[in-house]
């Protein structure tokens, strides 16, 4: 794509949410634009990321066995009055209608994937089953301060899964816990399991997908010895404690909550009066679970976790674009054809092979403006057409996370790219 098509502009100007990296970077770059407190509109870089991302979180829970479905936002409250949580869940946004009915907007889709399940599911052998979802989910969340961390507004995956054994459930939770750490290495994410209390939506013990940072909300014990770790508002340990897994001291630390999954066993199945008929035709119960990725979190968690002060650090899989070309104007008006020529050359054969490349070709821009915008958006590859690249041979090569810039001749500078993104 051409810099010059694209119609977001970097800005210097820190936005007022700024005590947040996230919120700073993001706008700054122009991947998002703030619309009010905790709610962002995404923008065609942002956007890129964000899909990127859900990719990988489909693709996982796809492999776990998850089928996609899509659940409504707009939710009856009578399915909230049935499981009691009207009243008592406090993030609700509440909506009422000029007929004078009352809606829920959802926060999260237990109230109505039970129900859901439930008119399909009639006996043992339909179970177990899991489904997700990727949807926008409101929270009416008081302190929405942290950038994408903390929306009103925001996207998440959540899954629910159906069982009719304990035994089969607990398999398939820990089958989440590994797809999960896959979904956040694939993002560039070292993700800890956390153990924590259930938060706002169920009491049982639950797990958390930390991610440590100094910007992290929660906070944490763990041990750096091995992979214990708690969240401090249910920790059984404190920092200076042996670990009781393998004695090292423990120390505490800072996390972003980047996913969440929870033990439900029969919190919302009794509330719909949802059993299935065992194989002797008695009532059985079932044990539900759910699981939470939030995708617009995951975004802000992996730019407070991978920036340094001249802007974002993208890893390879997430970066919106994959390459940041940049093609510099020269004094003599032939040469600059010239530059220009080769640099659309090589972003068409670098699409050809399908690789993402923003082109900046902008003509009335400084080349130290050029080199800040594509630190400041984060690809991982920085490539220069310039009077003084040809001259050493070809293209300047820079790596975002390098200090070192080298040049590539360029007959070879696809095939490196190639190895380089692989
Ligand atoms: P938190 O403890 O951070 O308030 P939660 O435990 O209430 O979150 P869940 O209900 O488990 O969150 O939601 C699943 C996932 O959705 C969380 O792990 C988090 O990544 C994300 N999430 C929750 N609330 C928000 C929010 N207000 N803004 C952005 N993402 C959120
Ligand atoms: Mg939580």
């Amino acid at each position: 794509m051409r810099y010059s098509q694209l119609f977001t502009k970097t800005s210097k100007t820190v936005p007022s949410d700024a005590e947040s990296v996230n919120a700073r970077l993001l706008t700054q770059a122009g991947f998002v634009d703030q619309v009010m407190a905790g709610v962002y509109s995404w923008l065609p870089l942002g956007l890129r990321t964000l899909r990127k991302v859900e990719t990988i979180v489909r693709e996982e829970m796809n492999r776990l066995g998850g089928q996609e479905l899509l659940l409504t936002a707009l939710q009856p409250k009578e399915n909230w009055m049935k499981t009691e949580r009207w009243d008592s869940v406090d993030v609700l946004f509440k909506i009422p209608s000029q007929t004078g009915k009352e809606y829920a907007l959802g926060p999260t889709a237990e109230d109505i994937v039970t129900p859901l399940v439930q008119s399909f599911v009639r006996s043992y052998k339909d179970l177990p089953l899991a489904v997700y979802q990727i949807q926008t989910k409101f929270r009416d969340e008081l302190r929405a301060k942290s950038g994408v961390l903390r929306g009103r507004e925001f996207l998440m995956k959540d899954m629910y899964s159906f069982h009719t054994s304990r035994e089969d459930f607990e398999a398939f939770y820990e089958k989440a816990k590994i797809a999960y750490l896959a979904t956040f290495a694939r993002c560039g994410l070292n993700a800890k399991v956390t153990e924590s209390s259930g938060g706002a939506f169920s009491k049982k013990i639950s797990h958390e997908f930390q991610v440590e940072t100094p910007a992290g909300e929660d906070a944490l014990v763990l041990c750096r010895g091995c992979s214990f770790a708690q969240n401090t508002e249910i920790a059984t340990t404190k920092e200076g404690d042996a670990c009781p897994t393998c004695g090292a001291v423990l120390v505490a630390s800072k996390g972003i909550e980047v996913g969440n999954i929870f033990d439900l066993s029969d919190r919302f199945t009794k509330a719909f009066g949802f059993s299935v008929a065992g194989p002797d035709g008695e009532k059985q119960e079932i044990f539900m679970g759910c699981y939470g990725i939030g995708l617009t979190r995951l975004v802000g968690a992996i730019v407070e976790a991978s920036h340094d002060e001249r802007g974002i650090v993208w890893p390879k899989t997430v970066a919106p674009f994959q390459v940041h070309l940049i093609s510099l104007s020269s004094k003599d008006s032939a040469l600059t054809a010239d530059i220009l020529a080769k640099a659309d050359a090589l972003d068409r054969t670098l699409a050809a092979v399908g690789i993402e490349t923003l082109h900046d070709d902008r003509a009335d821009v400084r080349a130290g403006e050029k080199f800040a915008d594509a630190d400041l958006i984060g690809a991982p590859l920085r490539l220069v057409i310039s009077e003084k690249s040809l001259a050493a041979g070809g293209v300047e090569w820079k790596e975002r996370s390098g200090t070192d810039a080298k040049s590539v001749g360029m007959d070879a500078v696809v095939d490196e790219v190639k190895t380089f993104l692989a």
